[in-house]
């Protein structure tokens, strides 16, 4: 049996425990969960398993221009009363919320696996920390400012129960109503997010679920009665939704507040004092977990010369040992990414390099891989970091060498990148750590360790430049920007 709610034993708010693989325990409950997944029917659009696009998760409509109206009309409607009621009654619902998953965690796996393409120790993780963001922002709630009204949460594919939760959770919690969209891709493990919202207490007025592709999106940006933003996605879109917001104003005349959580081009510098075997773990991790496709994911490792050959015979050595499959089975590593189009953006990014001469070595896809949308996990050697375009978000490494003498050079040459999101210092020199932390222009500095995963409450998470507005996610601030919390200067 599972542990009651971690508050009641020690009053003290705890992360999510999640399920372990190695206990004999926990594994049957997932396999038998598995074993209930039925193929279903259904009208509508098909939503596929980007692992095999022959299983179809489940159906789905997109929402016509009328149900974009009655949600934002129950939201004006149930608002009032859920930000009367007050931030411990609210906090009290969500934390329920969290319990719901906990207890439906093997389920909710299987639909993340199939439907995101996730692997099980990725989905369990998933889970947690959507879980960890109930709990979290129902701790931080406070009854010291007013709420902004109805808030729209556009959330992304790559997390779609973590993040969905995360943006849903802390509007909610700060006593707004919410209507949310989920990502297109990913809209059926957002619907069971939403579900369970509402079993928890949530009144379905005050959480509406609009699903959609990018002009829904729109519609609900741009709707009259939007008083906030939240959006995980993009750098794009993010620019698009605030040209949206630049004409609308508050009721009271502030701007429309926005909280966009994009991109990264993130960066890890590894010296030559550094212990290899742990750098090897944590560059696989950083930038093969996921199948690479996290904001936080590592694209450049920068290796000090003196070590480069050997740190990267054995990183390529690693690679070579992972896994991709389909991650229906346990011991996939890297599963598929999310659509043909990722893919094909993806090897096209691969082939433009090869042709430009760069040095790639690349693993080979399994046989079944033609089955999804399957990227061949690779490593581009640059001879710069400026060589570096865009953001690819896939399971692709670029690597560069410095030399020790230049590393002020290439800490500037990563911060002109724009991004600050991730960055990670592999060094046993705590005067480099000084230095270098001092310098480089992130949101999450990582040293010694990998570079993705952070912990609600722990490590909050988000970036500055082309990565995102702030405040970061599963911290303190958040929540602030989701109220009205000074009053207007009138002619000041
Ligand atoms: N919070 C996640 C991490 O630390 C990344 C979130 C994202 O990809 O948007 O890995």
């Amino acid at each position: 049996p599972r542990l009651a709610a971690p508050r009641d034993i020690l009053g003290a708010r705890r992360n999510s425990a999640g399920l372990n693989l190695s206990n004999e325990h926990d594994l049957k409950t997932i396999k038998t969960a598995f074993a209930r997944i039925k193929p279903v029917n259904g009208n509508g659009l098909p939503v596929r398993n980007p692992a095999d696009h022959e299983d179809v998760v489940g159906y789905v409509t997109y929402a016509e221009k009328g149900e974009v109206e009655a949600a934002f009309a129950a939201a004006a409607k149930g608002g009032p009363a859920w930000a009367a009621l007050g931030a411990a009654k609210r906090g009290e619902i969500l934390r329920r919320a969290g319990d719901i998953m906990e207890e439906r965690l093997p389920d909710l796996l299987g639909l993340i696996i199939r439907e995101a393409g996730k692997s099980t120790h990725n989905a369990i993780a998933e889970v947690r920390e959507a879980i960890d963001f109930l709990r979290y922002y129902a701790d931080e709630a406070r009854d010291d400012a007013a709420p902004l009204g109805t808030v729209v949460c556009i959330s992304p594919w790559n997390f779609p129960l973590a993040i969905f939760t995360g943006q849903v959770s802390a509007a909610l919690a700060a006593g707004n109503a919410v209507v949310c969209k989920p990502a297109e891709e990913t809209p059926l493990i957002a619907t069971e997010g939403v579900r369970i919202l509402h079993e928890a207490g949530v009144p379905a007025d005050v959480l509406r679920l609009v699903i959609g592709d990018g002009p829904v999106g729109a519609a609900l940006v741009g709707h009259k009665d939007t008083h906030g933003v939240v959006f995980t996605g993009s750098v794009e879109v993010a620019q698009l939704i605030q040209k949206q917001l630049a004409d609308k104003l508050l009721p009271d005349g502030r701007p429309v507040p926005l909280i966009a959580e994009t991109g990264g081009q993130n960066a890890m510098i590894v010296d030559s004092s550094a212990l290899t075997e742990q750098v090897v773990a944590d560059v696989l991790t950083s930038a093969f977990d996921s199948a690479g496709q996290r904001c936080s994911a590592l694209r450049i490792l920068c290796l000090q010369e003196d070590v480069a050959d050997h740190t990267l015979t054995m990183v390529k050595g690693g690679l070579d040992e992972l896994a991709l499959a389909n991650p229906q089975f346990l011991a996939t590593d890297i599963g598929p990414v999310i659509t043909a189009e990722a893919r094909d953006r993806i090897n096209g990014h691969i082939e433009a390099m090869k042709a430009k001469g760069h040095k790639v070595t690349q693993l080979d896809l399994p046989a079944e891989a033609g089955k999804g949308t399957f990227v061949a996990p690779t490593i581009i050697e640059l001879n710069s970091v400026s060589e570096l375009a865009g953001e690819v978000f896939g399971p692709v490494l670029h690597v560069v060498r410095f030399k020790r003498s230049a590393m002020d050079k290439l800490i500037g040459e990563i911060n002109a990148l724009g991004y600050g999101l991730t960055f990670g210092l592999h060094t046993r020199i705590d005067e480099t750590i000084r230095e270098v932390t001092e310098r480089i222009e992130v949101g999450n500095v990582y040293i010694n360790r990998n570079i993705i995963g952070a912990v609600v409450g722990v490590q909050p998470f988000g970036g500055h430049g082309l990565s995102g507005t702030g405040p970061k996610a599963g911290g303190p601030l958040y929540m602030r920007r989701m109220v009205l919390d000074a009053p207007v200067l009138k002619g000041g």
